[in-house]
């Protein structure tokens, strides 16, 4: 039986229920959840895993879908390459996505956290499904836990540890997938380990922290490291829907008692919902930044309300608007805000992908330098440039002149050939006959060629005597 701590409205706010008052880490040992939120849970979280595990195989135009090369500034969304020279289209994609996910919030809570965070998902459906296999419910994990150092305990502890090790490996490979993509990754993994001693390193370094949180920080990851959960009160209003405990049909709590008429709520008081919860919370004292959406509640209170013969759903899915006005209002003036923020990023976000050129290059005068009168009738004006690939394939540039009839003649002999992302520079002299010049500054239009392809164009200007 659990003690409730809750002394007076709101003195559940004054404490962190994680941490005892001696100052001690308080470890919850949550009840197995079971039940029909928790089966579509198990659904979703394979499609999840699925598709998280899927995800680096995964290529278009022979690259791969998903990358986060945080290391050399590279990534792909979507097929689509973000360079380093990216750095504000990057911006603008993390914009978007920040106003969507405040959107996201502001309409449905934290859905989010309960269904698809990859911490959730490998905590709850991972690893707290090995510990429920190996060591059994909650009550027998604390009894073991509780037990000496028998060969019982030494088998179960050494297989669940064993385990969850191995799983925080798989993690750790999973994550440099992304990071350097599966190809780069199976190269490293075939070549000699001392040729990539840094790289197995951070593999080792990474399998070490994703098991500390998985076997350890747990529950605290979402509840004192997670910016998110904090956050939500901001997000979050009176028609966000969120697991929500309707404390008008509630309350006042009360035992059952058999045979004895009930003036009481609809709530019988029997803490099942807090002892199926991984944060340790008791929902019905309303919102808290612990509460990562998890369903577990849900079910727990629909099986006893089934066993008492009342109706379901005491806790469920609904905003505090239903439950004490009766009103759903999903569209607020609020939602309408973000989303016309939201359209506005997007559209320009499109724009931006839309009219995207595969080079970026600059072309500008020597500084110090004068134009050139050459014997021959002709002006020559000299140019540093510089020539970044947006792409992640090898790009071989031609320039051309395209609104004034000259020629381009590079300094020494530039191999104008572009890596993946990389960047070629040099010198080079602009070269026009004097009669196609009729001012002292002509604007002078250039475009960059691969093939017949046209990459790009720009300006620069060229100067004559008038
Ligand atoms: S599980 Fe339902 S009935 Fe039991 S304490 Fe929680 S809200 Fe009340
Ligand atoms: S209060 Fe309910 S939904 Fe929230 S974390 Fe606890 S069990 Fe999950």
């Amino acid at each position: 039986m659990i003690t409730p701590h809750i002394t007076a409205p709101e003195s559940f706010r004054d404490n962190f229920n994680a941490v005892s008052e001696a100052g001690k880490r308080n470890w919850f040992y949550p009840q197995k959840p079971k039940g029909k939120w928790h089966n579509r849970r198990v659904a979703f979280t394979a499609i999840i895993l699925t598709l998280l595990f899927a995800g680096p195989f995964v290529k278009l135009n022979g690259q791969p879908m998903l990358l986060f090369n945080v290391i050399e500034r590279k990534f792909i969304i979507f097929g689509m390459f973000i360079g380093p020279q990216d750095y504000w289209l990057f911006g603008l994609t993390m914009l978007s996505f920040m106003v969507f996910v405040v959107l996201f919030t502001t309409i449905l809570g934290r859905l989010w956290c309960g269904w698809a965070c990859p911490q959730t998902v490998f905590m709850e459906m991972v690893f707290r499904k090995i510990e429920y296999w190996i060591e059994g419910d909650a009550t027998k994990q604390k009894l073991l836990n509780k037990a000496p150092w028998t060969s019982d305990k030494i088998l179960k502890k050494g297989s669940k540890y064993s385990l969850f090790l191995l799983v925080s490996f798989a993690i750790a490979n999973l994550l440099l997938a992304y990071v350097l993509g599966v190809d780069e990754l199976a190269k490293i993994i075939r070549e000699p380990l001392q040729d990539h001693l840094a790289l197995f390193s951070g593999i080792a370094g990474f399998t070490a922290l994703f098991y500390f949180n998985f076997a350890w920080l747990r529950d605290q990851a979402c509840t004192v490291v997670c910016p998110y959960g904090r956050l939500q009160s901001v997000f979050m209003d009176r028609n966000t829907i969120a697991v929500a405990y309707d404390h008008e049909r509630g309350e006042p709590r009360g035992k059952i008692h058999k045979g004895k008429e009930r003036p009481e709520g609809d709530c019988v008081n029997c803490f099942q919902c807090v002892a199926v919860c991984p944060t340790g919370i008791d929902i019905r004292d309303g919102l808290q930044m612990e509460c990562v959406n998890c369903t577990a509640c849900i079910d727990t209170c629909d099986s006893i309300m089934e066993k008492v013969g009342f109706e379901t759903g005491l806790i469920r899915y609904t905003s505090e608007n239903a439950i004490v006005n009766k009103t759903k209002k999903l569209v607020t003036p609020r939602v309408i805000g973000y989303a016309a923020v939201l359209v506005l990023l997007w559209s320009t976000l499109g724009f931006v992908i839309v009219n995207r050129s595969d080079t970026q290059t600059s072309l500008l005068r020597a500084p110090g330098s004068q134009f050139i009168e050459n014997p021959d009738q002709t002006v020559s004006n000299l140019y540093t440039f510089k020539i970044f690939n947006k792409t992640n394939h090898i790009v071989n540039p031609v320039i051309r002149l395209e609104n004034v009839e000259g020629k381009l003649v590079f300094a020494g002999k530039p191999d104008l050939r572009l890596d993946a992302a990389g960047m070629v520079e040099g010198t080079m002299f602009i070269t026009i006959p004097k009669a196609k010049l009729r001012k002292r500054k002509t604007v002078l239009k250039l475009s960059v060629w691969q093939g017949n392809e046209r990459l790009e164009g720009f300006e620069t200007t060229f100067l004559a005597r008038e």
